[in-house]
């Protein structure tokens, strides 16, 4: 059975929700750039305006006000972008329950069982484009096709608010004359090897042996000559963005080995303070703790446990890695490194059973003052603010907070 398959793309996305909440900067040239006092500071997204002045993203913001010195430079408010890609979400649904994530703005989705009930694939694209624009206030760009990756390929054609169907009888007009550059995993190293040769198309792609392209590229030779050829059979599996985070971590190898619980409990303090406030950043929180060591001859172990409630707060994150901690380890070496990474991640909107034994009171105004010390921090630098143990040692305590943005973390890197 033929298959069809939508791409749909939030166009400008970050931009766009921030336009969106700020209508004052709407015609005015906007830029959402990673933070401007760590080496974050590049261009994360920009609107239609912003483009226009050819502001690219990934370039420094002093780069990006050089070509446009009024530029309206923002910080990305991550948690409002995750709301939007879920609501985005919930409109994909009402069709079928077959969606996967690709990066937080796009998703592919699987229509194929719902065309007898909806009618077809072009038709679904258009209202969920209309649903985006009436009911989110922002745009997509979807491209309807048979296979992921010229629906893909399609949603990139129009922009924005539109919709491109490429099919089996119209591919070979509408795709084989785009850049082979277009392609889904050409990259740039591989887009130069293809270039050096003559294949400037996707066209030209499919047009050559994919013997030969084997003997160029080896077996990605294989998979991409049949991409151009609309041979992509790889199904869209249901992949939540969020899922795709699996979790949220730091690790330290320490300054000096550590040698007993008072040093163990120190660097957990430090390791969770910089895990809790990335977890609120994303409006996050951990249902698990695991926890990471590995001794001076470097012996590793890994343990996890469930915290009681799901939590952002740095106190509770530590006491659970620390209790983790003394049930594990008998001291038999110094400890030369230690890890905590929470998962089992929800949203910090989640439903929370409520313990009756526990005082909710007290856990709400630790998060609020955990939530005034990271604006405090984000005004003011990482050490303006500190707990009062860090100061014994200020040699474990020269942990450098990262500020990892939402891609699937991987732990201990
Ligand atoms: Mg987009």
């Amino acid at each position: 059975m033929e298959r069809t398959i939508l791409h749909c793309d939030l166009n400008n996305f970050y931009a766009s929700v921030e336009c969106l909440y700020n209508p004052s900067i709407r015609d005015c040239p906007v830029a959402v750039c990673g933070s401007q006092d760590l080496r974050h500071g590049i261009v994360l997204a920009k609107n239609y305006i912003a483009k226009k002045y050819n502001i690219i993203t990934g370039e420094a913001i002093w780069q990006a006000k050089q070509k446009c010195p009024n530029l309206v430079v923002i910080n990305p408010n991550y948690s409002l972008y995750l709301r939007f890609s879920k609501e985005a979400r919930d409109i994909y649904s009402r069709y079928t329950n077959n969606i996967e994530a690709f990066g937080i703005d796009e998703c592919w989705i699987d229509v194929s069982e719902s065309t007898k009930l909806y009618g077809s694939g072009e038709k679904i694209a258009n209202e969920i484009r209309e649903a985006i624009k009436e009911e989110l206030g922002i745009t997509a760009s979807i491209g309807v096709s048979f296979n992921k990756i010229f629906a893909k390929l399609g949603s990139d054609l129009k922009k924005p608010d539109a919709v491109t169907v490429i099919s089996k009888e119209n591919y070979k007009e509408i795709v084989w004359k785009l850049p082979v550059g277009e392609l889904l995993y050409v990259g740039r190293s591989t887009k130069k090897k293809l270039n050096n040769i003559g294949i400037m198309t996707i066209g030209d792609l499919a047009a050559v042996s994919p013997t030969f392209l084997r003997s160029l590229l080896g077996k990605w030779g294989d998979t991409l000559w049949a991409f151009s050829n609309g041979m992509d059979e790889s199904e869209v599996t249901a992949v939540d963005f969020q899922n795709t985070i699996k979790g949220i971590g730091n690790s330290m190898t320490t300054a000096r080995d550590l040698v007993n619980n008072d040093d163990v409990k120190f660097t957990f303090y430090v390791l969770a303070e910089s895990v809790a406030e990335r977890l609120r950043k994303h409006n996050f929180m951990g249902k698990t703790v695991q926890v990471y060591i590995r001794d001076n001859e470097l012996g590793c172990m890994e343990r996890q446990a469930k915290l009681q409630n799901p939590s952002c707060i740095s106190g509770e994150i530590a006491n659970k890695a620390f209790d983790i901690f003394k049930k594990n380890w008998s001291w038999h070496k110094p400890i030369r490194s230690l890890g905590i990474r929470t998962t089992d991640l929800v949203t910090a909107d989640t439903y929370t059973q409520l313990c009756l034994f526990e005082d909710q009171n007290r856990r709400c105004k630790q998060e609020a003052l955990e939530q005034s010390i990271d604006e405090l921090r984000k005004r003011f630098g990482h050490y303006a603010i500190q707990r009062a143990l860090f100061l014994k040692d200020k040699a474990l305590n020269a942990n450098p907070v990262e500020d990892n943005i939402i891609h699937p973390v991987s732990f201990f890197r």
